[in-house]
């Protein structure tokens, strides 16, 4: 039998979240991490920040505070055999249609059934490591807001959990038939959602609706998340342009079938883009699915254009097997050599954050506590099965897993420790 041990927490010290006398919140310190660089090291955490970091050893015992009974210096977390990295994030997920292709009819609709199957999908991501996300929300038609306050409730219970973003889209924003939409665009944005989005492709008049959405979101000071169904190089700049006055709040995905030509389009508009590996597209797009090409990956690499990568569906009918696991996205991007697995892993995280317009994470003082250890002694092989993982947000560990495999008795004793799940 191997059993993968899960990262363990000093009995020296008081387990959990203690009280961090100076105000800044708990105090955590992990021991003995490695970093993508190669370098072991400690990460001391004090409130939703990174402290310091130093080799192993060197940042001491958790400092004692003044006039703190020594019970409450904090915890201590053992990451032997595990990497340490900033955590990803998930910029383009569908919460509000999670799960329905697990159902054999349409799911229950009510309020209720909405924001438990939200809060489950936000969950199930942030235990695969994305500790901020950004789900887009379709609102308007029978809809209403309904779907949307579903998403903010969810968004207030998982706070401290993870950070749940909202993007508001509707369907059809110019004419007649898209003065609800306006309406109803309008008051998503005061109710709370973080930006404006939907798909212009869908409305009679896609120039119109990003006329209508640009005005919206500068009326709420707010960016723009939008999906497209454009594939060939002259559509997209037309719609680079009409976006340019927004930029850099400006972010686009799919664009699985770009045609080639596209990736200088968005280069040069300097606009960033949001894939989706897993199966190159969503449920924003109302129609089949497109598998993102690899050359595609490479073009948009080698013309240097932003981008970020998400899982696009959780189970929902544009893809019933969708897992929303920032690795995976990752390991797609990575295998076969597409992407360095660094550049790979930037694309969930740093460029995830970014398309967030969330602060940038390294593991260094004074950047913030937003971090993800997974099994594994390098970033291909975590890569490759990082299943046990720690997530920290905000300072404090929010989720654990531990994965465990077991062999008969005359396999196991044949196998090195390597034979370890991950
Ligand atoms: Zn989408």
């Amino acid at each position: 039998m191997t059993a993968d041990s899960a990262p363990a927490e000093d009995p020296h010290h008081e387990p959990g979240q203690a009280p961090n006398p100076l105000g800044h919140g708990p105090v955590l310190l992990l021991t003995g991490a490695k970093l993508a660089d190669g370098r072991v090291v400690d990460v001391r955490i004090s409130g939703d920040r990174i402290q310091a970091v130093g080799t192993v050893g060197s940042l001491g015992p958790l400092p004692a505070m003044p006039g703190a009974p020594t019970t409450t210096t904090g915890a201590r977390i053992d990451l032997g055999g595990y990497l340490l990295l900033p955590a990803p994030a998930e910029p383009h997920a569908h919460y509000d249609v999670a799960f329905a292709a697990a159902h054999p009819a349409p799911p229950p609709d009510t309020r209720t059934d909405l924001v438990r199957r939200i809060t489950e999908a936000a969950l199930t991501s942030l235990g695969y490591g994305a500790t901020a996300q950004r789900t887009h929300v379709r609102i308007g038609d029978v809809h209403g807001l309904r779907r949307l306050e579903a998403v903010l409730t969810a968004r207030q219970s998982l706070r401290g959990l993870a950070e749940l973003q909202a993007v508001a889209m509707p369907r059809l924003l110019t004419g007649l038939a898209g003065a609800d939409g306006r309406a109803q665009l309008r008051d998503a944005l005061k109710l709370g959602a973080t930006a404006a989005g939907g798909c212009p492709d869908l409305d009679p008049d896609p120039a119109g609706y990003v006329q209508v959405l640009l005005e919206a979101a500068r009326e709420a000071d707010c960016p723009v998340d939008l999906h497209t169904a454009a594939t060939d190089p002259t559509t997209l700049a037309r719609l680079a342009a009409a976006l340019a006055p927004l930029r850099p709040r400006v972010t686009l995905g799919p664009c699985s079938a770009l045609t080639p030509g596209g990736a200088t389009v968005l280069a040069t508009a300097g606009i960033r883009l949001v894939l989706l590996p897993q199966n190159g597209s969503c449920t924003g797009l109302e129609g089949p699915a497109i598998g993102l090409r690899p050359t595609l990956v490479r073009e948009l690499a080698a013309a240097r254009v932003p981008f970020a990568a998400g899982s696009g569906a959780l189970r929902d009918l544009s893809n019933p097997a969708g897992r929303p696991d920032p690795l995976e996205a990752a390991y797609l991007l990575a295998a076969g050599g597409v992407l360095t697995a660094d550049a790979a892993y930037e694309s969930i995280s740093g460029q995830a954050r970014a398309a967030l317009g969330l602060p940038v994470v390294r593991i260094d003082a004074g950047f913030p506590a937003e971090l993800l250890a997974v099994r594994g002694d390098s970033l291909p092989g975590a890569l490759a099965g990082g299943h046990s993982r720690l997530v920290v947000h905000s300072g404090r560990i929010v989720s654990r897993t531990s994965a465990v495999r077991e062999f008969a008795d005359t396999v196991a004793l044949a196998l090195p420790r390597q034979g370890s799940p991950g």
